[in-house]
């Protein structure tokens, strides 16, 4: 199908050809953009794509990743380029950023300590909590579980109650998510290691619901011995099987939790529209700038996601600044923060707004469109210049007919079949709250969420490309104004 319509609009590039457009280096069949349109759409080069992504996706932002220094290094990064471009800042006080209310907690162990009857103190030291709910005081009767074997099950109840579990070799990594599920207060896993709590980032949405972690054994030992317990019951034995004990001794964690604000910004940058009537109104352009950033160690460099979604509203950001003729209404650039930790920055932006949603003419969002898509009965070199567009048939169709006029100038090959995507990226808060979106977007490939996602690999053509696309569409919705839900259509028909 694919192939059909490539070389049926090869003749209509020919025709095009002919006519004189030397220099139109755009897909075969795309025609020239509008005159007053061209200075911004030639000004989007694969060349400063390449340099823009190298930085973003470079050492230097260590992947992105929230509450880590290379997310606040590249978000003040693109602060400075739409500075240098001229573009108003829209964030909070002023500036280009709006903070996010992101806060690391870590436990302090030299004055955290676990407390149980008769003056039993194990000091904070001896044990760790890689998952902690934020209260200073975590108190339950205590319960000893032994797990061993193959599907080791526990009948007890241990809701509510303090565990401490012994595991053999096979249950180690796997005990802790078990034991959850019952709802304990909290899980300590019996290790011979050193123990030590891992910060923890509390942010908007988000609410842990139980404390897990790992305890020295001479701890649980005097635990054990405490609770009346023998303490070889915490050996684990060639010939032992899953067991419970539990004790009617009472047992509390004693915490002492730091909280320390961490920067975590939305980046957000205006231009305004030319009709000084109806600049209030805005088309809003979006891309998550974080990744997944350094996880022990390794780099996930995120080029294609998002890192080609942020050069690529870069790009347009930067073409709409020079181009001679502006948009009537205005539009706002707005780079996500803390997408991959479950569309935070934009839930939070959706959540508290900084101009009014009423004047919202429509959302458009990019998300991995760097790669050629690849699956198993679909090599990537089919899908040199296609791109799969979400959810623009949600809304108003207007939009979408917006976007199909805007590709004929660059004649994207657009897939319409992974709408299942569409509330996996930020246009779905949008959407909730009665915005039509449209979402472009690459497709998967084995690089996905991977320490391979590399500049080195990105497709800038279509990175470009799809640049081209989004500041046509943003100049067409703009002239166009506010797009209506067909929701918002039902509705005004009941009240007429
Ligand atoms: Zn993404």
């Amino acid at each position: 199908m694919t192939f059909l319509r490539k070389a049926f609009q090869y003749c209509l590039f020919t025709a095009a050809a002919s006519v004189g457009s030397v220099s139109f280096s755009q897909y075969n069949g795309a025609v020239e953009p509008p005159e007053h349109l061209a200075p911004g759409y030639h000004a989007m080069t694969e060349e400063q794509s390449r340099e823009w992504l190298g930085i973003l996706a470079g050492p230097v932002f260590e992947g992105r990743g929230t509450g880590q220094l290379g997310y606040v290094r590249a978000a003040h990064w693109v602060a400075g380029k739409v500075a240098e471009f001229g573009l108003e800042p829209k964030g909070e006080a002023g500036t280009y950023f709006q903070f996010l209310p992101v806060t690391r907690q870590t436990i302090d162990a030299t004055q955290s300590e676990i407390v149980g009857a008769a003056d039993l103190k194990i000091p904070g030291t001896d044990f760790g909590l890689d998952r902690f709910i934020n209260q200073a005081e975590i108190a339950g009767k205590l319960s000893f579980v032994k797990l061993v074997g193959n599907a080791p099950k526990v009948e007890d109840n241990l809701r509510d109650r303090i565990v401490i579990c012994v595991t053999d070799e096979q249950n180690a990594g796997r005990a802790t998510f078990m034991l959850a599920r019952q709802r304990p207060a909290a899980v300590l896993r019996v290790v011979e290691t050193a123990p030590s709590s891992a910060p923890q980032l509390r942010r908007p949405r988000s609410n842990p619901t139980g404390t897990t972690g790992t305890i020295t054994k001479q701890a649980a030992t005097k635990i054990a011995e405490a609770s009346g317990l023998s303490a070889d019951w915490l050996n684990v034995k060639a010939d032992d099987s899953t067991s419970l004990n539990a004790t009617e001794a009472d047992l509390t964690l004693k915490l002492r939790i730091r909280d320390e604000p961490v920067a975590v910004p939305n980046v957000l940058a205006w231009i305004p529209g030319s009709d000084p009537e109806l600049r209030h109104e805005y088309v809003v352009i979006g891309a998550h700038l974080d990744h997944l950033g350094n996880q022990g160690g390794i780099v996930y460099p995120g080029a294609d996601d998002n890192g080609s979604g942020s050069t690529a509203i870069l790009n347009i950001a930067k073409a709409m600044s020079q181009n001679p003729v502006k948009p009537k209404r205005s539009v706002l650039f707005t780079w996500f923060a803390a997408e991959e930790v479950g569309l935070v920055g934009s839930a939070y932006y959706c959540d508290n707004p900084l101009l009014p949603f009423e004047d919202m003419v429509c959302m458009l969002n990019i998300d991995m469109v760097g790669r050629n898509e690849e699956k198993p009965q679909e090599p990537a070199s089919e899908n040199e210049d296609s791109l799969h567009l979400v959810g623009s048939k949600k809304g108003d169709l207007a939009l979408h007919d917006a976007i199909e006029k805007a590709n004929k100038h660059v004649n994207l090959a657009f897939e319409f079949d992974e709408e299942g995507v569409f509330g996996r990226s930020d246009q779905a808060n949008y959407y909730r709250k009665g915005i039509s979106v449209a979402f472009l977007f690459g497709g998967f490939h084995p690089d996905y969420h991977q320490p391979g996602d590399k500049p080195e690999k990105i497709n800038y053509k279509k990175l470009v490309s799809a640049a081209r696309l989004f500041y046509l569409t943003a100049h067409f919705a703009a002239d166009h104004g506010r797009f209506v839900m067909p929701k918002d259509e039902k509705q005004a028909e009941k009240t007429e």
